[in-house]
């Protein structure tokens, strides 16, 4: 029996499981906030087009007698429209990865596919800036997730990568085995990003320069998503660039280990 122990311990017991529901609610308190913050910028960042496309819908009517402003019009508020669609995509992404702790339906995934898929997708929006793409990428590699969301991560590394640098510049994507770890690092030659952006970057909505993001298309939740999907995947993404030289952004997961040699991948994993 332990009966005589309860009573000495019952004081410190009591102790420790009120720091702890303090801690609990400071926590829960700060899950709020971030809740709330990320409300507040959604909608700040949905009103800005809706927005745009209101007024632009408003020329248009104006412009009525004018086809080649009508046109112009009608042409921006397609282009504001995609850029909405893909708002709202990105929220709507972003939501389920934080209500998910790991895949729903996790397979064996061949890295070596993920980046070719990855770079064929980016390969039209490369070409429009001149750049080229260096790919090595070692076979046999495998890592346990969903693939379609480790390709979404890749392209919106590689976006950035494209928007982010000069024309006739090279974009290096290297896949490689660390041990228990497979790498993936996207370099580009362009602008870089200074020291305090760096800490920074992986946040939702934040973007180095605001104006130049929204002309590229961007949302400021690229980075963020890749930062959930990584996590996702037991993994993380890190950054290391110098202003005006480059960024290297580098996923690292936990490697799949598959029995070698033309046995089945899929009934192989350890
Ligand atoms: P965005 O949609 O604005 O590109 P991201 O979350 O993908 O949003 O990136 C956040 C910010 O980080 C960008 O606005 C940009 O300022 C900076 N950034 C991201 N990738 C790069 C890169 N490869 N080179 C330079 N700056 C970058």
């Amino acid at each position: 029996g332990g009966e005589i122990t309860v009573g000495a311990r019952a004081a410190p017991l009591g102790d420790r499981h009120l720091l702890l529901l303090l801690e609990d609610r400071t926590q829960a308190k700060r899950v709020e906030a971030v809740r709330r913050d990320f409300v507040a910028n959604v909608s700040h960042e949905l009103k800005t087009p809706v927005g745009g496309i209101a007024l632009l819908a408003e020329a248009v009517l104006d412009a009525a007698d004018d086809p080649e402003a009508v046109e112009r019009f009608a042409r921006r508020i397609k282009v504001e429209s995609t850029r909405l669609t893909r708002l709202v995509q990105e929220i709507v992404d972003l939501s389920r990865l934080q209500a998910a702790e790991t895949p729903s339906d996790p397979q064996l995934v061949d890295v070596d596919e993920v980046v070719q898929e990855a770079v064929d997708l980016m390969l039209t929006l490369a070409e429009g800036k001149h750049m080229s793409f260096r790919v090595s990428a070692a076979e046999g590699l495998y890592v346990y997730g969903d693939g379609s969301m480790l390709v979404t991560a890749l392209t919106n590394l590689l976006t950035n990568a494209i928007a982010y640098s000069p024309e006739d510049t090279r974009i290096t994507v290297v896949a490689r085995r660390l041990e228990d770890v497979v790498e993936i690092s996207v370099s580009d030659q362009g602008r870089g990003i200074s020291p305090e952006d760096q800490e920074r970057v992986f946040e939702r909505f934040y973007r180095v320069d605001a104006a130049r993001s929204r002309a590229t298309g961007g949302t400021g939740l690229g980075l963020a998503i890749v930062k959930h999907i990584c996590a996702n995947h037991g993994g993380e993404v890190t950054l290391w660039s110098r202003e005006g030289h480059g960024s290297t952004f580098t996923i690292r997961l936990p490697r799949a280990q598959v029995e070698s040699d033309g046995v089945d991948p899929s009934t192989s994993l350890v």
